[in-house]
């Protein structure tokens, strides 16, 4: 499927997913442009004053897939590595995501191509505003929401927030999501993508009726998601976290982590590389450590055809976005029997679900208690996983082409109910 996006690797693993989808579905072809092709992408560029004086131009992005239902929400990546066209696969998969969920979203992601710990707080606040003030004609609390994502945090959210309300004359909370709850937050927003993960590992494990005590788990990347995971794996569910790592190391211990002292290290370092425990070990072995649960809480494409049929853990949680190429799928689908999947556009949904909460209640400045958003939280994944499990049963399809299936689904009725504007 050719276009604009098409030369970008990550890209192209959406396309890829969605063809195969689209064949099982039989989507008529006219219908599959208008599916997979963002509605809207702004590139813009960012002059940055750098405390030593020089002037560096970094470039911002935002992908808007589609429109059809609501506005379009979306994290903000800021990473050395973002492109145009991942921000359209992440857009793509948020589509799918929110539908699947049954949020009035489509998908929308974006961020600037910029390492942010190569800034310094001051950097990183005149590069964050610059964004969204470049961003203000296109974005709008009834247009694209954003929150954040890899390399942003509650503090770049607020900045965001001050920047726009700073435009608008008035405050507008509601512009983004993921913010202090001083300004409009929720607590928990930050917790809640990692919080939803293990909430759906429990009821994958219920699922295949096995006991979570006992069961041990290796998280790849400690960041706002993998952190969260690791620390409710281990004292939620009560297993034994074997596998922990980020971008500068991968740390085994098959005695199991004291992940609280790992979480206090990169609170206080940033990173896991000096973090005492453990044997370091190369990357590449990482992900095919011996565990029952494997979940991998960093980047895209990390489980692909070389490494899918020595995965050695009976559920593969996918907590990061895009961690499963779809070679790494037609392995996995012949293994069925042997690794359950907890496809990405699920097993993260909890991240996009809280912020849809903190959105409405901005919307309608009527603030709900903690136990209303949790409950409500597990109600709706608890519901999106028994409707993935029943039509894969059904349909005698994977995990992740039964939620997929649903998400794109109810985008398609969309666009189908409201027609083709001449
Ligand atoms: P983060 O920036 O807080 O943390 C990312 C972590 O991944 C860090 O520990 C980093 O060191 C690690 N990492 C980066 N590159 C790595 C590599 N090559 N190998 C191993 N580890 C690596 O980001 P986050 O918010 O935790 O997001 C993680 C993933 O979860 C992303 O795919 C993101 O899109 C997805 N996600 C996040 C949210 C959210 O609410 N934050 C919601 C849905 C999905």
């Amino acid at each position: 499927m050719e276009g604009f996006y098409s030369p970008d690797p990550v890209f192209r693993m959406a396309a890829r997913q969605f063809e195969l989808l689209a064949d099982h579905l039989e989507i008529p072809q006219q219908f599959r442009q208008r599916l997979i092709q963002p509605k809207r992408a702004v590139t813009v560029s960012l002059p940055l004053e750098r405390d030593d004086g020089r002037v560096e131009v970094f470039h911002g992005y935002r992908v808007q897939h589609h429109l059809s239902i609501g506005p379009t929400k979306g994290g903000t990546r800021f990473s050395p590595v973002l492109t145009i066209g991942e921000s359209a696969a992440l857009a793509v998969w948020m589509s799918w995501k929110c539908a699947l969920v049954g949020l009035p979203y489509g998908g929308a992601k974006g961020g600037v191509s910029v390492d942010p710990n190569l800034l310094s707080p001051g950097e990183l606040e005149k590069l964050a505003r610059r964004y969204m003030q470049e961003m203000i004609p296109f974005v709008g609390p009834r247009t694209d929401i954003m929150g954040p994502d890899m390399g942003t945090n509650a503090q770049v959210m607020a900045w965001f927030m001050d920047t726009y309300s700073m435009h608008a004359g008035h405050a507008v909370p509601e512009i983004v999501t993921g913010k202090p709850v001083s300004i409009g937050g929720v607590s928990g927003r930050r917790e809640s993508t990692g919080r939803g993960a293990v909430f759906l590992i429990e009821r994958a494990l219920d699922h295949l009726k096995i006991k979570p005590s006992g069961c041990t788990a290796v998280v790849q990347g400690f960041g706002n998601v993998g952190s969260v995971v690791a620390c409710g794996l281990a004292y939620k569910s009560g297993m034994k976290v074997t596998g922990i790592s980020d971008h500068t190391v991968c740390l085994y211990d098959p005695a199991g982590f004291d992940v609280a002292a790992a979480d206090r290290h990169v609170t206080q370092h940033r990173t896991l590389k000096d973090f005492p425990q453990g044997e370091r070990i190369p990357a590449d072995d990482f992900l095919t450590l011996p565990c029952d649960i494997l979940v991998p809480a960093a980047i895209e494409r990390v489980i692909h055809a070389s490494n899918a049929s020595r995965l050695r853990c009976r559920i593969l949680a996918e907590a990061a976005n895009g961690p499963t190429t779809p070679e790494a799928d037609e392995i996995l689908d012949k293994r069925w029997d042997e690794v359950f999947v907890i496809p990405d556009i699920l097993c993260n949904a909890g991240g996009v679900i809280v912020s849809y909460f903190e959105w409405v209640q901005d919307l309608q400045n009527f603030f709900w208690t903690d136990i209303e958003m949790t409950d409500r939280l597990f109600r709706i994944l608890d519901a999106a996983f028994s409707a993935t499990i029943k039509r894969s049963k059904e349909r005698r399809v994977s995990t992740r082409t039964a939620a997929m299936a649903i998400g794109v689904e109810r985008v398609l009725t969309a666009k189908r109910d409201r027609g083709l504007f001449p």
